[in-house]
């Protein structure tokens, strides 16, 4: 590790307009400078340098950083090789045992630059085996059309064929100057104990998988053969492109439909991903066999809140997942699940009934998963009170498990009916049961591991920062955690604890993942006591973080005005009164979240109409009037904040 001294003295020589005049040429305007961004192709300066932050800015491509980030992005380098050439430049020593780092950090990326060529190359090549060759023809090319797929879904989805042969890959690859240790990597091609190198997927159908980006990450090879022992699928071992814990298959492909529908299918295999796309429904992932990672549920959470889940089989199988769906509550999601018949599951269902009458049984069978695991469970009850209590407390666990308070009271409420027990006792047990989780919870709480960027710190940040326009107050909130978090604030430490103890007290949570990222950087220098001023997150040892920081100060701030203003709130700026500034804030974020939530349960009352379901009738109903009591509240407490 690079001591942060060493960076901190590295950034205050290699100054922001240095770094970027040496590329850039820059004129002044006001207190900052601005240029031609030298990233994307541009008439009209939109890069704006702040050297007074030590930042850059480009408000055409979004790219956002200080002189280490600028480096990295300009010449490719990683972010140790970056901080030495800025270190050469500028004649500031380097510690010695470093050179050691970078040369670890060439190394990687060389690896998965070539990774990433070997991979693409072996895509074509099983798409090429399916296509062209006799063997791929016959054999697999007519498995996936006896699955009903389409030839353009079957090239949309890069699906391929790997020969029954023990080298076929092996040599071909070899032809093509890629080196056996690569290979073997990648997970191509295997080595037998007597050292005898063959191929990994002989005589198997293949799934490429790609990852959120689009690259070509990884294979999955699926068996043919009734009689074989052999594992039914054969999946790339973990390298340096691919961590399977970390990956949604399919994901790539649904983002789009995820936005517009603002809902995603989450399913168990790469046949139901595909077979739904067949049928027309874009917006699905699958956790593709394993069990759902918390790294998993937080790549859905940057594209939706809405989880519906589509898992084998009946009553039954759900039952078996239903761990893993709390763990879907726990993150904030909204989930529900479709029961299919016993024995189906999403592919084979949705062939035997085609896509329009499966798409129709997908919208009618929708159900909210705590009022269908109520009534589940309750089927096994009858009148035996030790199995009654039992199933009351699985079903307050999974309540417990729901981040907003006011939905789990609508919860509450509505289980009260179904499980004919008084409000006021599962609310008691729901109160004991939130203690001990809370409690938990803290325990489990350690300093967040922040891996380096995967892709390009850029690709990276963007990817992030995509949904910025609907979070504008959220941001704003971070803005104001950076640059007065240090400040003192009577009964806290300081500021940054008073905002985050007060957003905890109001169930408030930040909704993008950058935001996160800081926050939760935030409250571990709290948790260290150490000192929260904004150069120490310009300046972070973290690219991410620093890159982050960068793009959210250099934000205008015009926004916060609209929303002072339609509070009556008069407009300040955040210098003279950031206590008004991140008062008003707080309400306006408790605002919107109340907004979202009754046109979310207005929605989901048209719907439970539709499908004249009873019980999420009473729950949606019981949501809103929650909800409006809430609103009332606000307003009022708005009013006070007018008064001041
Ligand atoms: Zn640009």
């Amino acid at each position: 590790m690079i001591p942060q001294s060493k960076i901190d003295e590295i950034l205050q020589v290699a100054t922001i307009e240095e770094v970027v005049g040496d590329y850039v040429r820059l004129k002044r305007r006001g207190a900052n400078l601005t240029g031609l961004c030298p990233f994307h192709n541009e008439k009209t300066p939109s890069f704006s340098v702040s050297p007074a932050k030590g930042i850059y800015k480009c408000f055409g491509c979004g790219k956002a950083g200080n002189s280490v980030n600028f480096v990295m992005e300009h010449d490719g380098l990683g972010y140790i090789e970056a901080l030495k050439s800025l270190a050469d430049k500028y004649r500031i020593e380097w510690p010695q045992q470093e050179n050691v780092n970078i040369d670890h950090e060439k190394a990687i990326r060389s690896e998965k630059e070539s990774l990433q060529i070997l991979n693409n190359w072996a895509a074509d090549y099983f798409e090429n085996q399916l296509w062209e060759s006799d063997e791929g023809k016959t054999i697999g090319l007519s498995y996936f059309e006896e699955r009903g797929f389409r030839h353009d879904i079957i090239k949309k989805f890069k699906l391929g064929y790997s020969l029954e042969s023990w080298s076929h890959l092996n040599d071909t690859a070899l032809a093509a100057l890629y080196n056996e240790d690569l290979l073997l990597k990648a997970g191509l091609v295997k080595k037998s104990e007597q050292g005898k190198v063959y191929d990994a997927y002989r005589g198997r159908v293949m799934f490429t998988i790609h990852g959120h980006t689009g690259k070509v990450i990884a294979f999955a090879g699926r068996q043919l053969k009734k009689d074989d022992k052999s594992a039914k699928y054969v999946n790339s071992p973990e390298t340096l492109l691919y961590h399977k814990s970390n990956e949604l298959y399919g994901l790539f492909y649904a983002k789009n439909a995820i936005r517009q529908n603002d809902f995603v299918y989450l399913v168990e295999g790469y046949t139901d991903v595909i077979s739904m796309h067949q049928a027309g429904i874009e917006n699905v992932v699958a956790s593709s066999g394993t069990s759902l990672t918390e790294n998993q549920i937080k790549l859905i959470k940057r594209h939706t809140e809405n989880v519906t889940v589509l898992y084998d089989g009946d009553a039954a199988g759900i039952k078996a997942s239903m761990r893993g769906i709390d763990m879907l509550l726990e993150q904030g999601l909204n989930v529900k699940v479709v029961p299919f018949p016993d024995g189906e599951d999403p592919d084979s269902f949705s062939r035997k009934v085609g896509a329009d009458a499966y798409s129709s049984y997908l919208k009618k069978e929708t159900r909210d998963f705590i009022l269908f695991k109520v009534k589940l469970l309750l089927t096994d009850v009858a009148n035996d009170p030790i199995k009654k209590a039992q199933v009351t407390r699985d079903i307050v666990e999974s309540i417990g498990k729901i981040p907003d308070g006011i939905k789990r009271m609508a919860f509450i409420k509505e289980c009260a009916v179904l499980l004919d027990m008084n409000e006021g006792l599962l609310i008691a047990e729901l109160n004991k049961y939130r203690n001990d989780f809370l409690t938990q919870k803290e325990k489990e709480w350690v300093e967040p591991t922040i891996d380096t960027p995967k892709v390009s710190l850029q690709e990276e940040l963007k990817e992030l920062l995509k949904v910025e326009p609907l979070f504008e107050q959220e941001r704003y909130m971070v803005k104001l955690l950076l640059l007065h978090g240090h400040k003192e604030k009577e009964g806290y430490a300081n500021i940054a604890q008073y905002i985050l103890a007060e957003m905890q007290n109001l169930e408030l949570f930040f909704e993008q993942e950058a935001m996160r990222l800081l926050v939760d950087e935030i409250r571990f220098m709290l948790q260290e006591n150490l000192p929260l001023h904004t150069e120490a997150f310009i300046n972070h040892s973290n690219p991410l973080i620093s890159a982050s920081t960068a793009s959210i100060l250099a934000q205008q701030d015009e926004a916060s005005e609209k929303w002072t203003i339609k509070y009556g709130v008069p407009i300040v700026s955040p210098e003279d009164n950031y206590l008004l500034d991140i008062s008003s804030t707080m309400l306006y974020l408790e605002k919107k979240q109340l907004e979202k939530m009754t046109s979310q349960a207005g929605e989901e009352l048209k719907l439970a109409i539709e499908k004249g379901n009873e019980e999420e009738i009473n729950f949606s109903l019981e949501l809103i009037k929650l909800l409006k009591e809430k609103q009332k509240e606000l307003s009022h407490k708005a009013g006070i904040v007018i008064l001041h």
